[in-house]
Order: structure tokens, then C-alpha cells, then sequence
């Protein structure tokens, strides 16, 4: 079923478009709906026809309109807008059974639904969609949202509002994953013809260490209160996720030595979002708690074209009937899936409770939460928005193909 509309609609737009959304934002009232703006990095945009008509200017002064495959607002027209906003009234309404159910599939298997936040105020939105945890917190946001780099002391009153706000459920913190496209206007970048294949990740964290245990410590500090897992981005390599795990023991110990509480079950794993990582997967399972596929970055290396320049090419691609889909928005199960399906199957295999989810845009396309199903995923992580109707693909994957 399609339950494509909102209400309010998230409109995300990047630095030096503002101009162009404040004209757009009229059109959305005119509508019934209720734009809701935020700046996002460019990475965030899983719209990203938004970004490119913004960079074009070609669209400037057409209208735009909420497109529920990516969660924002992207440029067409009003009759579209209208037309799902009533399905979207009605659908709605018919998926609030769903908010609060358990996503136990017919033979007992649970699949974990949660949602995926940039900031403490985002708690509100998963728990008020049915999120069971938070799947993924994008931690570089505090940074962006700062002038200097946050303090410790900063950092673990954002960690503890989140892990006290959900009261006891999961939270998945990923250690800072600046670089690439997310930059700090405080910190010198080196220049990069590649920066999404340069310095960004794990990498910046292990090379300036000093910034990765501030964050560590004001995480194990927070950890108390509630359940805490944090899982490294970028990684590629075993000695990286060792090198990373280690500077976490060391200031568990630290802080133990320093008489502060500290929870004794933190799980710590990692993204796997570099082909590299889904190929070595059997060797990272001995030593991380939990994968999470990171299926923008991993479709981003393993097509080799960048997620914010494929939209130059796309469109001509769909003309010639070269690709159906956009792979930044439905899993490419032939390729990428392969991926997650064998960096699914080779942890299993070495490790058989090692926890599985895909916390990319993906999480949110019911096609992709049916492939997710299929090869054994136990976790999905999305928008906070898409929580109830990846709970409905997957109660309908399992119906079409029952996991044993
Ligand atoms: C991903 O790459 O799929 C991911 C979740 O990380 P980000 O989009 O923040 O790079
Ligand atoms: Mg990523």
C-alpha cells in the first residue's frame, strides 16, 4: 500500500540554498502541508534531486513536493501533492494499529525496528513512531551544530538525554564520522580531489586520537543510563576496528580507575559500509559485537560512483532504460546485496548471535526491508518517519517468505 504523504513535510536543503526553499515553502502551505526545514550535509540528503535542482537552478521557481521514497521534499508538481495527500490521510490512520506492535514475524523471530536521529530532540520522533531503539546516532551532528569542538562535558549530556529519553531501549552511537562531505568550519580538512574516499571516518579518529577519547569518555560516562552500544564508521580493516576498540578499553579503564560508573555491557561493533569490510566479514565477527550495513556508503564504493554525483548521470540512465531503480533507494540486490548477504552469512557463521542490521536510507524502502528479511537481517534502522511502514514490510516479507 502506498502511504506516501505527510501532513508536515521534512524538507531538507543544504548550505547556500536557502533562498530557493524559502520561495518553495509557500507553494507547500498552499498545499495543507507544513514545511518543516532543517540544513542537513549533503550526505543526509537522501533526496537528493533537491540538492541537484538547487545546484542547477534550473528549478528554482517551480514547485516542490514530499516524495515518501526518500522522507523529503523533492521538486514536481501540486496535483501529485494533492492526490496522495488524501491516501496518505487515510493509510495513516490504518497504520496506528502497528505503532506500538512487537515485529515478531508468524514463527517467532523478532525483527528489531528502529530509528535513525542526529541530535537529542530526535528521540521524540522515533518513540513517538513505534521506534523499538535507536538504530543509529549520527554523532558528527553535535559538531556541525557547534563552533569548536563539543567538550566532553558537552557530549555526555547529549548521550545521557538520548539514552535516558529512551528509557532503557537500544541506542547505537556511531563515533564521529566527519570528512567527506561533512566538514567542520573549525577544523582544517587537507584538500582532496576524492573526499568521500579520503579523510573521513575512523580514520580522522584514529589519526587524531585525542578528539576519539573525548568522545569515547563522555560516552562510557553516560553509558549508566540505559542500554548503549557504539559502533565505529568507515572501518575497512581488522587493525583499525582493533586500534579503534582498543582506545575504547583503555578509557573504560581510565575512567573505572577514576572511580566512575560505568555500564559493564556496552556492545561495541561496527559499520559495514566498504566492500572491504562485507568481504572480511568472518575476521571482524570474532572481534565486534554487531554489524550495521551502512548500505549508502556501501552502495556509494561498490558502484564506485559518489551519492552526491550519480544524479548528474541518473536521469539519462533511466531515459535509456539503462537502470531501472536508483540504487541509492532501493538496494541493488545483484551487486551490493551480495555484499550484505555474504557479510551477513560469513558473521553468522563465526559468530551465530552476532547481531545483523542495515541502518542506510535503505531501512525505510519496503523492497529493500524485504531483501534485509530474507538474507537474515535482525535489525532495521531508518527514519524515524519510515518506522511504521518498515514494520508493515516486514510483517509482509515474512508472510511471503517465512524466515525458518
Ligand atoms: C551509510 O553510509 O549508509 C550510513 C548510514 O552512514 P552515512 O549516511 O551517515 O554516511
Ligand atoms: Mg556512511
Amino acid at each position: 500500500k502506498d502511504i506516501s504523504i505527510k501532513k508536515t513535510v521534512n524538507v531538507y536543503y543544504v548550505l547556500g540554498m536557502e533562498r530557493m526553499v524559502k520561495k518553495a515553502m509557500v507553494n507547500f502551505r498552499e498545499l495543507g502541508l507544513e514545511p518543516i526545514l532543517y540544513r542537513a550535509p549533503v550526505s543526509f540528503l537522501a533526496g537528493r534531486r533537491l540538492y541537484k535542482s538547487g545546484y542547477s537552478g534550473a528549478n528554482a521557481n517551480k514547485q516542490f513536493e514530499y516524495d515518501h521514497e526518500y522522507d523529503s521534499a523533492l521538486y514536481l508538481n501540486s496535483k501529485f501533492v494533492s492526490r496522495k495527500l488524501e491516501a496518505y490521510k487515510a493509510e495513516k490512520e490504518a497504520l496506528k494499529v502497528l505503532l506500538n506492535a512487537k515485529s515478531i514475524t508468524l514463527d517467532g523471530h523478532e525483527v528489531e525496528l528502529a530509528g535513525n536521529i542526529g541530535s537529542p530532540k530526535d528521540v521524540e520522533g522515533v518513540l513517538n513512531n513505534g521506534g523499538e531503539g535507536v538504530g543509529l546516532f549520527r554523532t558528527e551532528f553535535l559538531y556541525m551544530d557547534s563552533q569548536d569542538f563539543p567538550t566532553e562535558e558537552e557530549q555526555y549530556v547529549a548521550y545521557k538525554a538520548v539514552l535516558e529519553g529512551m528509557n532503557g531501549k537500544k541506542v547505537v552511537v556511531r563515533t564521529m564520522d566527519i570528512g567527506g562531505d561533512k566538514t567542520l568550519p573549525y577544523f582544517t580538512f587537507p584538500e582532496e580531489m576524492n573526499p568521500f574516499l579520503g579523510y573521513r571516518g575512523i580514520r580522522v579518529c584514529l589519526d587524531r586520537k585525542d578528539m576519539f577519547r573525548t568522545q569515547l569518555r563522555a560516552l562510557i560516562r553516560a553509558s549508566k543510563y540505559g542500554k548503549l552500544c557504539i559502533m565505529f564508521p568507515m572501518i575497512a580493516t581488522l587493525d583499525e576496528f582493533r586500534d579503534a576498540k582498543a582506545v575504547f578499553n583503555e578509557e573504560k579503564a581510565n575512567l573505572i580507575a577514576e572511580g566512575v560508573e560505568v555500564a559493564d555491557n556496552i556492545e561495541v561493533g561496527m559499520m559495514v559500509e566498504i566492500p572491504a569490510a562485507a568481504v572480511n566479514a568472518s575476521n571482524f565477527a570474532k572481534e565486534a559485537d554487531f554489524f550495521s550495513i551502512g548500505t549508502n556508503d556501501l552502495t556509494q564504493m561498490t558502484f564506485g560512483f559518489s551519492r552526491d554525483d550519480a544524479g548528474k548521470f541518473l536521469g539519462a540512465y533511466y531515459d535509456k532504460k539503462i537502470y531501472e531503480n536508483d540504487p541509492f533507494a532501493k538496494v541493488d540486490q545483484v551487486g551490493v546485496g551480495k555484499l550484505i548477504e555474504m557479510a551477513a552469512r560469513l558473521g553468522r557463521e563465526t559468530r551465530p548471535d552476532i547481531k545483523l542490521g542495515i541502518c542506510g536510507e535503505h531501512g525505510g524502502d519496503p523492497s529493500s526491508v524485504e531483501f534485509c528479511h530474507g538474507v537474515g537481517l535482525t535489525y532495521v534502522s531508518c527514519s524515524p518517519f519510515r518506522v511504521p511502514i518498515a514494520r508493515l514490510a516486514a510483517a509482509q516479507a515474512q508472510i511471503k517468505n517465512p524466515r525458518a
